[in-house]
C-alpha cells in the first residue's frame, strides 16, 4: 500500500514522504534540511528509512534542504538533467554516485515503488509530476501545474489518489496584495493551478473511479483551507457527484502534518 506523508506544502517549502513497506521517497526538499529533518522526527519517520530525494523542478521552495540531506544521509537525489543544470549550484557538493538523472517521461524503480515523472507546463527548465506504482496502486502527485494540460487526464487514469495544488482562489489573488507583474505570472499558463481549476481535475478523477484526493501547495495570501476544499467540492456537487458520500478530499497543511 502507497502511503502519502505531506511534511510540507505550498509556497513556503514542500517535503512529501512517499511510502511502500520500507522504502520511502521524499519528493522535493524545499525547506532547510534541519527543519525537514525535525519534521521527519516529529512524525515519527527514520530519516535513515529515505531511500532516494525527487525533485520535481528547481525553485527554491522544492530544493532548498535537497543538497544537505543528501550530503547527511548519504542518498541519491533523482531528477531530470535539465533540473541538474539548473539546481547544482544551490544544492552545493553532492557526491558523484548520489546524482541519479532521469528522463522524463521514462519509468523507473526504486526499490519497490515504480516511478514516471511527467512533464509538467510550470516557469521551470523541465517540471514534472511524478506517479507512483507499488502494490497495483497507482498515485500521482502534480503540483506547480500551470494549467490542466492536453494529456493530464491520461496521467492520472486508474489512481487510488492524487495529489493536485490548489494555489489560489482567483478572486482572492485579484484583489490580493501581490504585484501585477507577480499576480500574471501565477495566473499564466506556466503559473500555478486555481482552485476552480483543481476542482476540474478532482471531478474528473472522481467520475473515472478515484477516491482519494489530497489539495496541496496552497498560497499564503491568496487562499484558505476551507475556501479550496469548497470549491473543490461545489464543482463536484454542481456536476452531481456527492464528495461526502465516496470521496476523500484533505487539505494539506502549508506548515504542520
Ligand atoms: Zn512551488
Ligand atoms: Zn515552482
Amino acid at each position: 500500500m502507497i502511503t502519502i506523508k505531506s511534511l510540507y506544502s505550498g509556497s513556503s517549502g514542500n517535503a512529501v514522504l512517499i511510502k511502500n513497506g520500507s522504502t520511502s521517497l521524499l519528493v522535493d526538499a524545499g525547506l532547510s534540511g534541519i527543519t525537514i529533518l525535525s519534521a521527519l522526527k516529529e512524525i515519527g519517520e527514520d530519516p535513515k528509512s529515505i531511500a532516494a530525494i525527487l525533485i520535481t523542478h528547481e525553485h527554491s521552495d522544492h530544493i532548498q534542504g535537497a543538497g544537505i540531506m543528501s550530503r547527511k544521509l548519504d542518498i541519491p537525489v533523482y531528477a531530470n538533467a535539465k533540473t541538474w543544470d539548473a539546481m547544482s549550484y544551490t544544492l552545493g557538493n553532492v557526491a558523484l554516485k548520489n546524482i541519479k538523472t532521469f528522463k522524463t517521461g521514462k519509468d523507473f524503480e526504486i526499490e519497490s515503488i515504480g516511478i514516471k515523472p511527467f512533464k509538467t507546463p510550470h516557469d521551470a527548465v523541465e517540471s514534472v509530476g511524478y506517479s507512483f506504482f507499488a502494490d497495483g496502486e497507482k498515485v500521482t502527485m502534480a503540483t506547480d501545474l500551470g494549467h490542466v494540460f492536453d494529456g493530464f487526464f491520461d496521467e492520472i487514469r486508474d489512481c487510488n489518489t492524487v495529489l493536485i495544488e490548489a494555489n489560489h482562489d482567483v478572486e482572492m489573488l485579484r484583489t490580493g496584495p501581490y504585484p501585477w507583474p507577480l499576480k500574471k505570472r501565477v495566473m499564466s499558463e506556466v503559473g500555478h493551478l486555481s482552485n476552480e481549476c483543481a476542482g476540474e481535475v478532482v471531478l474528473h478523477a472522481a467520475q473515472n473511479g478515484c477516491e482519494n484526493f489530497l489539495l496541496g501547495h496552497l498560497s499564503r495570501d491568496n487562499n484558505f483551507p476551507e475556501l479550496a476544499h469548497l470549491t473543490v467540492c461545489n464543482a463536484l456537487r454542481e456536476n452531481g457527484v456527492d464528495p461526502d458520500k465516496d470521496l476523500n478530499i484533505s487539505v494539506l497543511k502549508r506548515y504542520m502534518r
